[in-house]
């Protein structure tokens, strides 16, 4: 080290504290970066990998990005998950001695940005903290955009991966007590940014008093701790927007796993992962940024709470019934910007007059809202309005201080309005009055010269001087004015007149400059004391957007009020799912019914693959979801219990991050179902055991169906293709076959997606092959193996799943057992094979004579019609034997 040079020498210093970040080195009116940073962000940003001489015996690789253009190459790196911190030049270039000194003033990371720029405006951005005490695992977090503080504990570690999953959370900080494997968990599976912080012993514990008075448990305390201490190390930022920290009690809400959440693509499609396609995407009508965020949150956590949630169904019947009130509400809340961030802004000092601005715009419509509000007759919503804190000092204050269109930054003046503070007016007027004065001294100076172009202009570096044309020098006296600059057109001069009111000009500016500063950071040290009612405002505000979002939406798209019961009996009638059903533009989407009671808690539904068997589970859990977040539901009626967790596994959706086969997935998933479902859960169970071979398969889906129903007692919807599991009815008492009809017609098969009682008889797997369009040859081909198939299948069927008793125990060997899961890739999911094994095909003495004749078919130079006649003469063969 010692050979670099001193700047060099800084750099090194300051990068040893900020290992994990790109470091922003402030050199001139650019950052600079050194060594790996450089290489790496020169790749990362796309901009040229330069070097320098760095003392050292090697020069030093270096990129920069000009200081004014960083936010953008900022932005792109946190958005990738880097942090940043800045480093800036903390003395005076000047008057410096030697090296400037220099010491990093931000650390920008994914969880902790604040800057308008790089959030999304409908999305929280949650910074958290987790940490593992005594088995359990707690979760702290924070978006400092708007001040939200949580905190929760959960006993397992896969509990605590849904609770991070469910949440727009980027960054985490952990404590050294959890595991490497839980680490790389949340790094790479999860892609989150991880940073690890410890806690000092010399830690002033009284002060995070304020935040933890809503948190008794010491553990939960030291989660909310290490949180917020981390947040004051990188950020010297006040954090007085931050709220108590709330405590989330999991037990009041809908319990959604992380797969639930994906598989039912609640906030997000699992293929673009977009919004569009979700349930958000067709539930959001909100019109402000608090609305979205807080309808997304919505989403995270249904309740439980049956009060609350008739509560929320009859503000949404309240706004339903009166549609204009409903439009005149709308138009209120538009015009209502975002409170939580402006709160926040104020609290982080970075808000400017634009905000404050906007801030008294939205205050200045809460009058309106409440008026509009008092129109409603549902008492919910007049009591939501009479509740409504119009802030009207502080509207006051704002509009009596704050010009009418006042500037972005604080740079230009025009922040404060006239007549507010008597000595900015006093300079406003000496400024204006001189300006005045040189619009009278150019008329005057014109008529004495008679020059009619002569004018008197102001720039920087002369400040106001007089022109005159050359083409006009000549009706100039001699020495008139002193000359000041030459150009190439004219002349300018000053007179000690002018200078002496330039003077006078000047000074006033700066003055009033000067004091608008002053005045703008009183103005937000007074807005801060009212960041408490602000929150709660737009805590208030947001309420009322996701409400008349859900009445917009119920309008549109014809949801009924649920009605929740204490019984344990489920009925939808004519129910539908509210994104195929948005998605199809034709309006064919079939309604379908549903009724699980006491006596039968589960339904094996059955039917040809892209009959709708996934599309009829998801509307159901939708529709619960729907319900338990205070919305209308797609049905003409739903009588609905709450349910406490959903569990589902839909989908073929491979683990590619964490390397996981489908396979393991769908066992992994199905594991998580069996481990904490309740006899109130809701389970969906999409095709379990399709992901290994056929009588692995079954057999998994039948123990799995058997210990649901014998030991759990969970509402369960399962789908399955496997016919044999059908049988299962006449065992199980709580469980009812239904099966989706399709019609066959010429040859060509119809879904109605409408679901009927009893078990599918048929398999119409080819001819979604037809649809799908494969060669004819080869479906034709397909089609004689299935009749071959299917003539032995019927002494066969039913044999086999009675014999196949598999018990729980083996499932969960079969769920580790490496051996299984390997053969699991080997084996493709053959939707025929389970029909029969050739080897029983070949071993029934009947059909040998038959197989004989059907080895014989060439079909490769059969027509199709060929093709059929002799597969009609075979059958006719076979039925004659029989
Ligand atoms: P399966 O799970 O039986 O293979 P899906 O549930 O995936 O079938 O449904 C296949 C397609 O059928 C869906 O993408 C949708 O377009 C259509 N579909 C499903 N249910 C309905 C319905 N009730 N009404 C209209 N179309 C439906």
């Amino acid at each position: 080290m010692p050979s670099y040079t001193p700047m060099i020498q800084q750099y090194l210093k300051i990068k040893a504290r900020y290992t994990d970040c790109f470091l922003f080195f402030r050199l001139g009116d650019f950052y600079e970066m050194f060594f790996d940073d450089a290489t790496k962000a020169a790749q990362e940003l796309e901009i040229t990998l330069t070097s320098r001489d760095g003392g050292g015996e090697e020069r030093i690789p270096m990129c920069g990005i000009p200081y004014h253009a960083s936010t953008n190459y900022i932005k792109t790196l946190v958005e990738r998950g880097y942090k940043v911190a800045i480093c800036e030049q903390v003395e005076d270039p000047k008057t410096a001695k030697g090296v400037v000194k220099r010491d990093v003033v931000q650390v920008i990371t994914p969880g902790t940005v604040m800057e308008g720029a790089m959030l999304l405006e409908n999305e929280n951005n949650y910074l958290a903290s987790v940490d593992c005490i005594d088995d359990h695992y707690t979760l702290s977090f924070i978006d400092l955009s708007t001040g939200e503080l949580y905190v929760l504990t959960v006993d397992q570690f896969d509990r605590l991966k849904s609770e991070i999953y469910n949440r727009p959370i980027k960054e985490v900080v952990i404590s050294d007590r959890l595991s490497t494997k839980e680490q790389h968990v949340l790094s790479d599976e999860l892609q989150l940014t991880v940073s690890h912080h410890t806690l000092a012993d010399t830690i002033d514990y009284a002060s995070f008093d304020a935040l933890l008075t809503n948190v008794d448990h010491n553990s939960l305390q030291q989660a909310v701790i290490r949180l917020i201490h981390y947040i004051r190390s990188t950020q010297q930022r006040s954090l007085e927007h931050v709220q108590p920290a709330e405590i989330i009690e999991l037990s009041g809400y809908l319990g959604l796993d992380m797969h639930s959440k994906r598989n039912l693509e609640l906030t997000e499609t699992m293929m673009k992962k977009g919004k569009q396609g979700s349930l958000l995407w067709v539930l959001d009508q909100t019109v402000t940024a608090m609305g979205g965020r807080y309808l997304k949150k919505w989403l995270e956590r249904p309740l439980l709470d049956e009060r609350a949630l008739n509560e929320r169904y009859n503000m949404v019947e309240g706004l339903l019934d009166q549609f204009i009130e409903r439009d005149a509400l709308r138009e209120d809340l538009q015009s209502i910007y975002d409170l939580e961030r402006l709160s926040g802004r104020v609290a982080f000092g970075n808000v400017n007059p634009r905000d404050l601005q906007q801030l008294k715009l939205s205050l200045s419509r809460i009058p309106g809202l409440k008026q509009t509000l008092s129109t409603f007759t549902s008492p919910y919503l007049q009591t939501i309005g009479e509740d409504l804190d119009t802030l009207a000092e502080l509207r006051d204050l704002l509009e009596q201080s704050l010009a009418d269109e006042p500037p972005m930054t604080l740079k230009e003046g025009g922040i404060i309005q006239d007549g507010f503070d008597p000595q900015l007016d006093e300079y406003r007027d000496a400024s204006r009055n001189g300006k005045q004065w040189i619009n009278a001294l150019e008329q005057q100076e014109r008529e004495e010269t008679k020059i009619k172009s002569l004018k008197i202009g102001y720039n920087r570096v002369f400040g106001y001087y007089i022109e005159v044309t050359k083409a006009n020098l000549h009706l100039l006296p001699e020495g008139k004015y002193e000359r000041k600059q030459t150009l190439t057109n004219a002349e300018r001069y000053i007179t000690p007149e002018l200078k002496e009111k330039e003077n006078l000009i000047l000074q006033a500016e700066e003055k009033s400059l000067e004091l608008e500063l002053q005045l703008f950071t009183e103005l937000r040290e007074k807005v801060k004391a009212y960041i408490p009612r602000l929150q709660q405002l737009a805590e208030r505000v947001s309420t009322l957007d996701v409400l008349q979002s859900f009445a917009v939406v119920s309008e549109q798209e014809g949801y009924v009020k649920p009605t929740l019961t204490k019984q344990e009996t489920l009925t939808i009638t004519e129910g539908r799912h509210p994104v195929v059903e948005k998605v199809m533009t034709d309006g064919m989407y079939v309604p379908n019914d549903i009724t699980l009671d006491g006596e039968t808690k589960m339904l094996l539904i059955t039917g040809p693959n892209m009959s709708g068997k996934s599309t009829y589970m998801r509307q159901i859990a939708l529709t619960v979801i729907m319900a338990q977040i205070g919305c209308f539901v797609p049905a003409e009626s739903a009588t609905l219990p709450v349910f406490d967790q959903i569990f589902t596994r839909i989908g073929a959706a491979d683990d590619l991050v964490s390397g996981q086969s489908t396979f393991m997935v769908e066992m992994l998933e199905s594991k998580h179902a069996l481990d904490f479902a309740t006899n109130n859960s809701l389970i969906l169970l999409d095709e379990i055991g399709r992901g290994t071979s056929t009588y692995d398969g079954m057999a998994l889906a039948q123990a799995i169906i058997e210990h649901v129903h014998d030991h759990i007692g969970a509402k369960t919807l399962f789908s399955t293709h496997y016919h044999e599991l059908t049988s299962l009815s006449e065992s199980l008492t709580q469980l009812e076959n239904v099966h989706v009809s399709a019609e066959e017609h010429d040859g060509e098969v119809i879904f109605l997606h409408k679901i009927k009682p009893g078990p599918a008889d048929e398999s119409y797997g080819i001819h979604v092959a037809k649809l799908a369009g494969l060669p004819g040859s080869l479906i034709n081909r397909a089609n004689v193996i299935l009749q071959l198939l299917e003539s032995n299948q019927a002494e066969d069927k039913g044999a086999k799943i009675k014999e196949t008793a598999v018990s729980f125990e083996s499932l969960e060997q079969a769920v580790i057992n490496k051996k299984a899961v390997s053969k699991a890739h080997q084996q493709t999911d053959d939707q025929l094979s389970f029909f029969a094994e050739t080897k029983s095909v070949s071993s029934n003495s009947k059909t040998t004579r038959l197989e004989k004749k059907l080895k014989q078919l060439d079909l490769m130079s059969m027509t199709p019609i060929d093709a059929m006649n002799a597969l009609f003469d075979l059958k006719k063969e076979l039925q004659g034997e029989e």
